[in-house]
């Protein structure tokens, strides 16, 4: 008993070895969410689904779902959209890579959840779309809504402690173990400091999922809004780990943890 087909359009965002021919496929579908997939025979030297499985490809699939059962067995995998007609340089292909291991750690499985498949979409369509330079802006835009849709959105316009708001301050103070800011009277010398226009950045960068323009950041805005969203998925997401795509980046050794 195989149960009903299902055909369902996703994005590959890890493909696992499993025995000697086959691979465990992890993919963002639009009707059921992040699943997992069995794809017998896969890296077998001719099977047809072997380009049409790596990560970032858009894909439409074929597989039965069970309620008692850890892994569905795909039947069928054709390409909708291949990841590599978007990348332009390694830089850009970090970026896709890591949001797609970002998915595939903080996302639940088998809970379909339309605005988290669309954020996703968004960024994928935008990055297809967009050059290298304003990549870093589109993935923490990417990252800022996802923690928006898991509750854990960061509130960039008022003090978390006295609720001032920021925008009257020339700076404010990333706080991780709250995961709020503070203005300066009440950070004590104690958080992250970003400066008011990193800030005014960091707002900006919510409008770019919605359609406008993302912008080229300085090493600077990269760095310091990199690390605010870093270190407040760290806290509150046991999960999350940086992601290992971002340590292809081009940029020095002792600024990776930061960079992003
Ligand atoms: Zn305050």
């Amino acid at each position: 008993m195989r149960g009903t087909v299902c055909r369902d359009e996703a994005v590959v965002l890890r493909s696992l070895k499993l025995g000697e021919s086959s691979c465990i496929v992890s993919a963002l579908s639009r009707e059921h969410g992040k699943i997992k997939v069995v794809a017998k025979g896969v890296r077998r030297p001719n099977s047809p689904l072997t380009g049409v499985l790596q990560p970032g490809n858009e894909v439409e699939l074929l597989f039965y779902p069970r309620k008692d059962r850890e892994l569905w067995t795909l039947s069928e995998a054709s390409l909708v959209r291949a990841v590599l007609t978007g990348a332009g340089s390694l830089d850009k292909l970090s970026y896709l890579l890591a949001a797609l291991e970002l998915a595939d750690r903080l996302l639940p499985e088998r809970e379909p959840d339309a605005k988290v498949v669309a954020v996703f979409r968004g960024y994928l369509q935008r990055w297809h779309e967009g050059g290298s330079r304003s990549v870093a802006a589109l993935f923490f835009a990417l990252e800022t809504r996802l923690l928006w849709n898991l509750g854990l959105g960061i509130n960039l316009d008022v003090c978390g402690v006295c609720s001032a708001s920021l925008k009257e301050f020339d700076a404010a103070f990333f706080r991780p173990n709250e995961g709020d800011l503070s203005c300066p009277r009440c950070s004590f010398g104690k958080g992250q400091r970003v400066s008011a226009e990193e800030l005014d950045t960091w707002r900006d960068l919510d409008e770019i999922l919605d359609g406008e323009e993302a912008m080229e950041l300085s090493d600077q805005q990269r760095r310091r809004i990199g690390k605010c969203l870093h270190l407040h998925m760290s806290y509150h997401l046991p999960q999350y780990r940086i992601p290992k795509a971002l340590f292809w980046l081009n940029v020095p050794n002792d600024e990776r943890g930061a960079a992003r």
